[in-house]
C-alpha cells in the first residue's frame, strides 16, 4: 500500500514538472488533434478497478496536450493568472491532508489558516484589520457572498429578517450598478432576487468608469456596486467620491476587485482604488493577480457580524467551539482549505512580492500598447492596468486578426466589445510573463493583423 501510494504520488509530481517543463514551447491553444484525442478519456463506465498509475497516465496523456498553456507566459484570455509553484505545491500537501474546511473542530489547521490570510489579505489590500471573510470559488461566489450580507443588513435595518421570513413581501431595496458591471455581480443580484430589469444602470465615460455626478440618489435602502479594475478597460469608478455620498445617506457600497483591489499593494498604482478602503463589502479573486491556483476567492465585509447573520444556519451536531467557524461566513459547509494557496502566496510573496506582480504586468500592457500601436494598430483603453484592448481598422479585421492570434498559438488572446467596437482583450496577470514573451506577443498580434488585412484586400 505504502509503496504504490508513494511511487503513484511521485509520477504525479514528475508529470506535473514535466508538464510545466514544456508548456513554454507548445502552442499556447490545444491543437484539434489533441481536443479529439481527449474521446480517450470516455468510454463505458468500467466495471473493474483499474490500476491508478494506469488512471494517471491516461490523463497525463490525453489530458495535458489539451489543457490551454495558461502556465505559460503567453496566455491572456480573460483574466487568468498562472500559479505560483509555491502555491501548487501547498495545494498538493493539503490535498494530501484532505481537511473539511468548513468546521474549526474539522479542521484546526485550516481554520487558522483562513484567520491568517484574512489579516493578511486585510494589510495588502488596504483594508479595516476588522473586516470579515469567506473563501469561497471565485469572484463571483465573492460577490454573491458579500451582497446576501448586504441585502440582509439594510433589511435588518428596515426591521425585516429574509433568514426568517424570506423576500415575498419585503421592503424593496434599490440597487445601482454600472452600466459597465461584471455580469458576475448581475448574475449574483438576480440570485438574490434582485432580476436584472430592477437594477439602476449608472452611466459611464469612455473608460468604463461612473461618472460621479451622473450617480442616482442614494438612500438607506440602496446598494451601490462598484469597480476596482473593469474586466475590459482595467478602468476604476470614482470609488471615494461614491463611498462618501454612500456614507452620508447610509446606503451599502459593494467593490467588484477581482483583480484590481490587489493594486492596493503597488505603490504606484494604489492611488487607483483610493477609497476601497471606505466600502462595506468587497470580492476580489486569488487565482486572478496573485496567482494561486484555481478555485481561490475571497469575499470580505466590513462588519463580519453582517456576513454571520447572512451566512450563519445553527444545528445542533455541528458543534462550535469557540473559534471562528468558517461555515459561518460562507454559503457552503463542506469544502476544501482554501485559505492554504492564499496564505502560501503571501507568505512567500511577502509585500514586495505581491507589488511586484502588479508592478511588471501593467509595465508588460503598457509595453505591448506601444509596439501594437507603433505597427499602426489602435488600442482603444488608457492602459492604466494590466488590461489591453487592441482594434484593426474595422470590426471584422478585428475579429479577424483575434481568430487569426488564436490559430497560430503564439499567445491567446480573447474578443470582447469595447464601446461599440470590437476588441481584442489583452489581459497580462501572470506572475511568469517576461519582457521576450511580451516581444513576441507583439508580433504575433502584428502579424496576425496583416494577415487578416491581405485576405480582406484579396479579391
Ligand atoms: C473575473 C472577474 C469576475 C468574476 O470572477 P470569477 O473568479 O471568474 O468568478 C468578476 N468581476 C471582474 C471585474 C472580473 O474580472
Amino acid at each position: 500500500m505504502h509503496a504504490e501510494r508513494a511511487a503513484l504520488l511521485r509520477d504525479a509530481a514528475e508529470r506535473a514538472n514535466s508538464y510545466l517543463d514544456g508548456v513554454d514551447e507548445r502552442p499556447v491553444r490545444p491543437s484539434a488533434a489533441d481536443i479529439a484525442a481527449l474521446e480517450r478519456l470516455a468510454g463505458p463506465l468500467p466495471d473493474a478497478p483499474t490500476p491508478a498509475a494506469e488512471t494517471l497516465a491516461l490523463l497525463d496523456e490525453a489530458g495535458s496536450p489539451a489543457t490551454m498553456a495558461s502556465q505559460g507566459g503567453r496566455y491572456y484570455g480573460f483574466v487568468i493568472g498562472g500559479a505560483l509553484p509555491v502555491t501548487v505545491a501547498a495545494n498538493w500537501l493539503a490535498t494530501a491532508w484532505d481537511q473539511n474546511a468548513g468546521l474549526w473542530a474539522a479542521s484546526p489547521v485550516s481554520a487558522r489558516l483562513e484567520e491568517i490570510a484574512l489579516e493578511w489579505l486585510a494589510d495588502i489590500l488596504r483594508l479595516p484589520a476588522t473586516i470579515g471573510g469567506a473563501f469561497v470559488t471565485g469572484a463571483s461566489m465573492a460577490s454573491f457572498t458579500a451582497l446576501a450580507a448586504a441585502r440582509d443588513a439594510l433589511l435588518a435595518r428596515a426591521g425585516w429578517n429574509v433568514g426568517e421570513d424570506g423576500l415575498a413581501g419585503a421592503p424593496r431595496l434599490r440597487i445601482v450598478v454600472s452600466e459597465e458591471v461584471h455580469v458576475t455581480v448581475t448574475k449574483a443580484l438576480s440570485l438574490l432576487g434582485y432580476g436584472r430589469a430592477t437594477l439602476e444602470r449608472a452611466p459611464v465615460d469612455g473608460q468604463g468608469r461612473i461618472m460621479a455626478d451622473r450617480l442616482p440618489p442614494l438612500d438607506e435602502r440602496t446598494i451601490v456596486c462598484v469597480q476596482a479594475g473593469d474586466v475590459n478597460s482595467g478602468g476604476f469608478d470614482p470609488i471615494a467620491d461614491i463611498c462618501a455620498r454612500a456614507r452620508e445617506a447610509g446606503a451599502w457600497v459593494h467593490v467588484d476587485g477581482a483583480f484590481g483591489l490587489w493594486v492596493a499593494a503597488s505603490a504606484a498604482k494604489a492611488h487607483l482604488a483610493a477609497g476601497a478602503e471606505l466600502a462595506d463589502s468587497w470580492a476580489t479573486d486569488g487565482h486572478k493577480w496573485l496567482n494561486t491556483p484555481y478555485d481561490c476567492g475571497i469575499a470580505l465585509v466590513r462588519d463580519p457580524g453582517h456576513l454571520r447573520a447572512a451566512m450563519s444556519a445553527p444545528a445542533s451536531y455541528l458543534v462550535t467551539s469557540g473559534h471562528r467557524e468558517p461555515s459561518h461566513y460562507s454559503a457552503e459547509l463542506s469544502r476544501r482549505s482554501r485559505g492554504v494557496e492564499i496564505w502560501a502566496a503571501l507568505r512567500s510573496l511577502g509585500r514586495s512580492g505581491v507589488a511586484g506582480i502588479v508592478d511588471r504586468t501593467c509595465r508588460h500592457a503598457a509595453r505591448l500598447a506601444d509596439l501594437v500601436r507603433a505597427a499602426g494598430l489602435e488600442v482603444l483603453n488608457d492602459v492604466v492596468l494590466n488590461q489591453v484592448l487592441v482594434a484593426a481598422d474595422d470590426d471584422a479585421a478585428t475579429d479577424a486578426m483575434t481568430a487569426a492570434v488564436q490559430a497560430d498559438g503564439t499567445c491567446w488572446c480573447g474578443g470582447s466589445t469595447w464601446r461599440g467596437r470590437r476588441a481584442m482583450r489583452v489581459s497580462i496577470s501572470s506572475w511568469v510573463t517576461t519582457d521576450a514573451d511580451i516581444d513576441r506577443t507583439a508580433a504575433a498580434i502584428i502579424a496576425a493583423a496583416r494577415s487578416g488585412a491581405e485576405q480582406e484586400t484579396r479579391p
